[in-house]
Order: C-alpha cells, then structure tokens, then sequence
C-alpha cells in the first residue's frame, strides 16, 4: 500500500488505459477522482472495491474553465492532487486533405492543451508538499509518426516536449514527471480503428486486427492496461525519484524498429 493517503485524479478514466491505471494506484492505496464520459457507476464501483475513496468530476478537458472546476472541486475534496495522470486522448484518422479541422482543434485540446492546464493548475500544492507525481499518457505516436494521423502525432510529440519541460522545473524537487509511450492497447479507441479497417478493405475483423499489429507492433500482442499500471506505479515508487522527463516505451517494439 505504497501509496496509501495519497490522492491520485486519473483524466479519461472511465474506460482503457486511464481506468487501468486508475485500478493499478488504487490497489497501492491511492484515493481516485475519476474523469471522463460514458458509464460511471461500474468505474466507481471498481475502484471502491479496492477500499479507497473515489470520486467522479465530468469535465470536458476540450473546456479550460471546466479543467478549472475539476482541479478545485479536487483540492476541496482530497485536500490536494499528488499524482496527476493525464491520460484523456481521442482520435481521428485521415489524410491530411481531408482532416476536419474541427478534428484538428478538439484533439489538440483535449490531448494535449488539457495537460497544460491540469499542470499549471496541480503544481502550487505539490511544490507545498514537497511532493508530486506527474504521469502524462503520450505514446508510440508521441515518438515517432504514422500517416493518417497528423493531429494525434502532433499532440502525442507535443506532450513529450511539455514533459521534459516541467521535469526540468520541477527537477530538483520532489515532483517528478514523465511520460508513458504505449504501443497498441486493446480498448474502444483502438476498437474503433479495427472495425473501421475491416469494413474499409472488407475483412474480416480478426483480420483487421492481426493486421493492425502486425504492420507496427513485432511483438505481435497488445500491451494491456494492467503492464500499463504497473508502470505508473513504478513511476510513483521511491525508486523512480530520478527518472524524470523520461518518454518511457511500452510497445512491444514498435519504436525499436
Ligand atoms: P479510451 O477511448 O478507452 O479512453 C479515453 C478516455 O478519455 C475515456 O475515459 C473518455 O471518456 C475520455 N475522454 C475523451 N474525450 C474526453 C474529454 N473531452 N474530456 C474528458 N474525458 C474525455 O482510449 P484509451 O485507448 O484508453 O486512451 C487513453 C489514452 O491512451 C489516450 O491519451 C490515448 O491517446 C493513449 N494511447 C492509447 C493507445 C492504444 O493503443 N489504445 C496507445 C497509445 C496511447
């Protein structure tokens, strides 16, 4: 229970790899505030079970002012936030043409803008506290690019570039912050662009699905969102008190290549 008394709030938690890592901290004794859309009561239940306290605040993170009201509502309910994981991220894949630049704007502020306001807004009590992690979900993608995906690739290196930034100012203090690189991970975002891929070529979508991993992943398995929370809790451990603007792989791979 290495994290017992400790407030974690988990962006994009009510489902994937933000809800793995929510689980991941909880079981070490972390209190939650969950974000994010869709169902809520099985997330909440989930984590409850875990004997911690755990709140929900539906902020839309495309909306600054509503980042605002979920990082006050935080402070006022848990006292303060200690480990922030900003991990709420969308998609949308075409080419470059044909990108809807509404796309463009709403995956920039969600994947990437909300970080800058969930940051800027958790520091001043982890500095009183002498304590903070910062864990931001960046990815594959937040190292090298793939086509079709211009905004997620831009916001993804963008998240890594504010990672190492706030390292540095937070460098000789006891708040760190990092970001996790995931390959593919099996959850509705990835879903998506399977069943996407097997209506397009007219597949089938266990097809569509070796595919998917087999052109970038040379593991050829998705990463789950259990190694994914053991990794933010390494990250949070006494022995991560030195890693610090790290963009740290979990992908099978992929970026070895
Ligand atoms: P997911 O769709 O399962 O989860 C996304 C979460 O973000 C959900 O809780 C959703 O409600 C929330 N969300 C979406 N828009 C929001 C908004 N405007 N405000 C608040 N919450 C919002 O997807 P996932 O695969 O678990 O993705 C989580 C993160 O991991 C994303 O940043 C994604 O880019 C990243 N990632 C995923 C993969 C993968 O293969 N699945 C790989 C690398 C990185």
């Amino acid at each position: 229970m290495m994290l017992k008394g400790k407030t974690a709030l988990v962006t994009g938690s009510t489902s994937g790899i933000g809800l793995g890592i929510a689980t991941a901290l909880a079981q070490q004794g972390a209190n939650i505030l969950l974000n994010g859309f869709g169902d809520i009561e099985s997330p909440k239940a989930q984590i409850a079970k875990l004997g911690v306290q755990v709140d929900y605040h539906g902020a839309d993170l495309s909306q600054p002012a509503q980042i605002a009201d979920m990082m006050a509502f935080a402070a006022q309910r848990f006292g303060r936030v200690d480990i922030l994981v900003n991990n709420a991220g969308i998609q949308c894949v075409a080419n470059i043409e044909d990108f809807p630049p509404e796309k463009w704007d709403a995956i920039i502020a969600i994947n990437l803008s909300s970080a800058f306001h969930t940051v800027r807004l958790a520091l001043p009590a982890m500095r009183a506290a002498q304590w903070g992690r910062i864990i931001n979900t960046a990815s594959a993608h937040g190292l090298v690019a793939s086509a079709q995906k211009v905004a997620y690739v831009a916001a993804k290196h963008g998240i890594v570039g504010l990672t190492k930034t706030v390292a540095l100012e937070t460098a000789t203090t006891g708040i760190t912050c990092n970001a996790i690189c995931p390959g593919w991970v099996l959850t509705p975002l990835v879903q998506k662009q399977i069943d996407d891929r097997a209506a397009r070529e007219s597949i089938p979508v266990e097809k569509a699905r070796s595919d998917l991993l087999g052109e970038k992943q040379p593991s050829g398995q998705f990463v789950t969102i259990e190694q994914l929370g053991g990794l933010a809790v390494f990250l949070c451990s006494p022995a991560a008190d030195q890693v610090r603007g790290a963009a740290w792989q979990m992908d099978g791979g992929w970026t070895a290549q």
